[in-house]
């Protein structure tokens, strides 16, 4: 199949010192070389090879940028097609203008995703690994990143193949019972299928509890920061989006609208909520009372409670204390650069097992710590663990969860004794299902399978 020619801006704007504007498609060279002026014509280059050169507006013959420029041919290539790097100076005046050049000759302009809607097309990867990918382009921080890259490197496929298999495995020995009776085959008896079924769920649940994290890494801890007024709420805002510069990231193949700008403390991506939002908790509790306030606050990821330590602890700030009882929270103490006048053994107190930190944010200290505290309280649930499959996505926990309700009705089957073959039809549709994770139920029947992999009836 041939598409036409895409390009799009591959690399940060802006502060870089270089920038890259890629091309992918059968006429990515031939573009290329209209407006490239060398040694060779890129044409002649050999594959995976970089060139010297300038850009040119072909009309004028004026020399419009200096650049490097890299030929890969396909199908050695992400899209499998062929592929032109044009590396420039990064500057977004510049960078622009390559772009622009590019358009004027005959490539179109990629919508975000579409590079690897083409390695995907062009069957360079599976519908998990497209997705993957997709995901890398929406994710915020290195971290989220890190989970999108683990599942476009297969880690996913990988484990849906293992369980596939599995299931083919039980499914092949239920055929042999059913069609070949004689056959010398192991008895699949009610107990094993139990405990083959068995421990397909579990795994299949493993990753779901993940994916709530993948979750999380993707659009951030939803995070509030509440207090009496006048504490400093709003000072610990601004210090969180001061220090921790909005994150930027940029994919191959995206453009300036998928953007977004995040705060990432030390790789935990935080959605802080608005001033607006901030303004309504602050009354909160005696507003609607302990109980309904928990509720709203239980919505929150993670809650920043402020109290001011030059100020006696007041029946608002025991309150907020009740109402975050048993969630994520960390106690800041705020204004320690004023005279004491909280009682801190209360204060530890009533933290029970939470982080108390004490910050002087007029003079934005002990935000540092605040950060290592946000931190330590994410990252001790195990989610730095780089070994996990994290499934960041709708669709795969849809999938995943249709799976499990399939597994429960073969086990339910088995221990009504249904007769196996009934039993069969929902370990067939978990397998099925399965498949649509990686794309490929579609093509290859069951039939094809059990023949290919265990040659039934041979
Ligand atoms: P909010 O009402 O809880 O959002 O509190 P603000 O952040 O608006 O702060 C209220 C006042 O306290 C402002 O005048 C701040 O400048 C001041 N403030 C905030 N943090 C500190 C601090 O650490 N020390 C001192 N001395 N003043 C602070
Ligand atoms: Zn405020």
């Amino acid at each position: 199949m041939e598409y036409d020619t895409i390009t799009a801006i591959s690399t940060p704007m802006g502060e870089g010192a270089i920038a890259i504007v890629r091309l992918s498609g059968s006429e990515a060279v031939s573009i290329a070389d209209s407006i490239y002026k060398g040694k060779i014509k890129l044409q002649d280059a050999e594959s995976h090879t970089i060139h010297y050169g300038k850009l040119i507006e072909p009309k004028t013959e004026e020399a419009v940028e200096e650049v490097m420029v890299s030929v890969m041919r396909g199908p050695r290539t992400f899209t499998r097609e062929d592929v032109v790097e044009i590396n420039c100076h990064g500057g977004i005046v510049s960078v622009n203008r390559v772009l622009q050049l590019v358009l004027n000759h005959g490539a179109r302009l990629a919508e975000p995703g579409e590079f690897t809607k083409r390695a995907f097309l062009n069957g360079r990867i599976d519908l998990s690994q497209a997705e993957a990918v997709m995901d890398l382009i929406r994710a915020k921080t290195d971290r989220a990143m890190n989970v999108a890259l683990n599942q476009m490197e297969g880690r996913l496929s990988k484990l849906v193949g293992k369980l596939r298999q599995t299931l083919l495995e039980t499914i092949a020995h239920v055929e042999v019972n059913i069609d070949y009776p004689e056959y010398d085959a192991e008895e699949m008896t009610h107990a094993l299928l139990n405990e083959k079924l068995g421990f397909v769920k579990g795994e299949v649940e493993k990753i779901l509890i993940t994916a709530q994290q993948g979750k999380i890494l993707r659009e951030g801890l939803s995070t509030a920061i509440i207090g009496r007024p006048n504490v400093g709420k709003s000072s610990l805002m601004n210090a969180l989006v001061h220090e921790n510069k909005a994150i930027v990231t940029e994919i191959a193949g995206t453009t300036r609208d998928v953007i977004e700008e995040y705060v990432n403390v030390r790789g935990v991506p935080l959605r802080l909520v608005d001033t607006a939002g901030i303004r309504e908790t602050e009354d909160i509790v005696e507003r609607i009372g302990v109980e309904k306030s928990r509720k709203v606050l239980k919505e929150s990821d993670l809650i920043l409670l402020v109290i001011n330590s030059n100020e006696p602890l007041s029946a608002e700030d025991e309150n907020l204390f009740e109402a975050v009882k048993g969630l994520d929270v960390i106690v800041i103490v705020n204004k320690t650069d004023l005279k004491p006048n909280i009682d801190m053994n209360r204060v530890k107190e009533l933290a029970g097992s939470h982080p108390v930190i004490t910050t002087s944010l007029l003079h934005e200290e002990g935000v540092d710590r605040l950060e290592e505290g946000i931190a330590q309280l994410f990252f001790q649930g195990g989610i730095e663990a780089q070994d996990i499959t994290y499934v960041s996505n709708s669709r795969h926990i849809a999938l995943l969860q249709q799976t499990i309700r399939h597994i429960d009705e073969a086990l339910n089957g088995i221990e009504m004794s249904l007769p196996i073959d009934m039993v069969q039809i929902d370990i067939t549709r978990a397998w099925e299902i399965l498949g649509e994770i990686v794309g490929d139920t579609v093509s290859e029947s069951l039939i094809d399978q059990l023949f290919s992999q265990f040659c039934l009836g041979k």
